[in-house]
């Protein structure tokens, strides 16, 4: 029997990088599942459904709401997001590891159902950088990164809420930071109690 993985929940203003550093974690932890959440807003030019999100539209979405479907949602920017929870339930005990990048309502309600999640914290170096990369990325209007930019600041008082920050200055280097909190979330005695009884057993 597996341990149950680890719940991996990454959260940051937008533009910050999250979705560039889970990139580089997947290709370094293979055991990673990437939870696929469910949006009401539009795909952007380039976006899959059933790949960079499921969109629906508000009636469905307020269905699966009712049906008690998501892990957890917010609204964010007017539209919906939510978490599927069967997915997340049924890869966890599968012993994989599941990645959720949402935004700090939904990260809280997590952290309210499943305490043993691993919450990290992405910041830019600072207001100048995060704008330039919004900009960058070419996927906004000028309105839209002006309310990312107020969101951003308004949500550094949630990082305390969080176990880790990181700061995606250098890109390796924050990956390398992701990375070795999770190598040692592995490795915590409390994450791997079925593996130490096996131990046991081999000294019987
Ligand atoms: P988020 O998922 O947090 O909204 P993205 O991963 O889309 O952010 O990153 C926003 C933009 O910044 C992207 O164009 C990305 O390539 C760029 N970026 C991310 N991290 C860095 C970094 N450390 N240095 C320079 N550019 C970066
Ligand atoms: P975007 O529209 O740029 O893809 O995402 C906007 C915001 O919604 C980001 O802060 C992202 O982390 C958050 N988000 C994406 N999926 C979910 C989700 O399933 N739940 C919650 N609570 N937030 C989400």
């Amino acid at each position: 029997m597996n341990d149950s993985g680890l719940l991996i929940v990454v959260s940051g203003p937008s533009g910050a990088g999250k979705g560039t550093i889970c990139s580089a974690l997947r290709e370094q932890f293979p055991n990673i599942q990437y939870s696929i959440s469910m949006t009401t807003r539009k795909p952007r030019p380039g976006e899959v459904d059933g790949v960079n999100y499921y969109f629906a539209d508000n009636a469905r979405f307020e269905q699966l709401l009712a049906e008690d479907a998501f892990l957890e949602h917010a609204k964010v920017y007017d539209h919906y997001y939510g978490t599927p929870k069967k997915y997340v339930y049924q890869m966890l005990e599968e012993g994989k590891h599941v990645m959720l990048e949402i935004d700090i309502q939904g990260a809280m309600q997590v952290k309210k159902r499943y305490p043993q999640g691993v919450f990290i914290y992405i910041v830019p170096p600072s207001r100048d950088v995060l704008e330039k990369r919004l900009r960058g990325r070419q996927t906004d209007s000028d309105d839209v990164i002006a309310g990312r930019l107020a969101k951003a600041r308004a949500e550094l008082d949630w990082i305390d809420r969080y176990d880790y920050v990181i700061v995606n200055d250098e890109l390796e280097k924050a990956v390398d930071e992701a990375a070795s909190i999770l190598k040692a979330e592995q490795c915590k005695v409390t994450r791997n109690a079925h593996r130490i009884a096996h131990t046991k057993e081999l000294y019987k």
